[in-house]
């Protein structure tokens, strides 16, 4: 590859700058930013040991942490994204890091009052203790049994959101959408989003439909009146196996069919994922 001009000259006329010898490439320019480069949709299940692909292990998802900080990531929410909204310094990489389901495992008190340091909310929170700038920041998808402690419920909401997070709808009985009638799919999106506005929610809170299958009308997880209620969501999210596009690209982006890749070490699950974006072989977006 050529070096173009303008950088070519921009390095000369540094002071004590020599073009080296052999050397045909330019250098990597990583402070120029890539506003459409592909976004990481992060899905997280049960966060303790298990064998399927919906669990990952308290340590493994320290590691991911870890590894997603060492490699410039920064945590933004699913509406920071779908709104083009990703304020993360320059020369970072925005991670949408999301939660379903709202297990036990993921956000749980211990009686004392403090987080259990095991559920992903108590190792985040150490995690960012020691990293400001990766703070609780993400999106968790619940359902009815609001991470199992009932009495807890609106103050784990609370919490979350002090931090920065933000709680979206996972419908109430956790069907699959598709196969249901249109009646249904509102009874099931409508209620829980009730629900969650009557815990602090804002009205307008991101959708995740249950295995990621939508109804057959998919304007219903758009907006709808249900008992002379607007019903609405900002977005809805797939389950999924890539990265997602960036807000920019005009051409594939959408709110409403956002991608998502697994949080587990199997083939398109983060690891892998991660493994290309340190290979050069996917581009993520990068705040110029
Ligand atoms: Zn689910």
């Amino acid at each position: 590859m050529l070096i173009p001009l303008a950088l070519l000259f921009n390095l000369v006329g540094l002071p004590g700058f020599q073009v080296p010898k052999n050397q045909s490439k330019p250098p990597a320019v990583s402070q120029k930013g890539n506003r459409n480069g592909k976004v990481f949709v992060v899905m997280y299940h049960h966060i303790k040991d298990g064998k399927n692909l919906m669990f990952r292990s308290a340590t493994k998802f320290r590691a991911d942490l870890n590894r997603m900080y060492k490699m410039g990531f920064r945590p933004v929410t699913v509406t920071d994204y779908v709104n083009n909204k990703m304020r993360v310094p320059s020369g970072k990489t925005p991670v949408v890091i999301t939660f379903d389901d709202a297990h036990d495992d993921q956000f749980h008190i211990l009686k004392d009052g403090s987080i259990d340091p095991k559920s992903a909310v108590g190792i985040w929170r150490a995690f960012a203790e020691e990293h400001p700038d990766f703070p609780v920041v993400g999106t968790w998808y619940v359902l009815p049994n609001l991470w199992g402690q009932e009495k807890l419920q609106r103050k784990k909401i609370e919490m979350l959101q002090g931090w920065g997070s933000e709680i979206g709808n996972h419908t109430v009985h956790h069907g699959d959408l598709r196969k249901m009638s249109d009646g249904t799919v509102m009874n099931e999106i409508a209620q829980m989003n009730l629900k969650l506005r009557k815990l602090g929610v804002p009205a307008n809170m991101p959708f995740c439909p249950p295995y990621g299958s939508f109804p057959k009308n998919k304007a219903l997880m758009k907006s709808f009146t249900y008992k002379g209620q607007t019903i609405s969501h900002s977005s809805a999210c797939q389950a999924g196996w890539c990265p997602a596009y960036s807000p920019n690209d005009k051409k594939n982006f959408t709110k409403y069919s956002l991608l998502r890749l697994h949080g587990n070490g199997r083939m398109y699950g983060i690891d892998w994922w991660l493994n290309e974006v340190a290979a050069g072989r996917c581009k993520v977006y990068k705040a110029p």
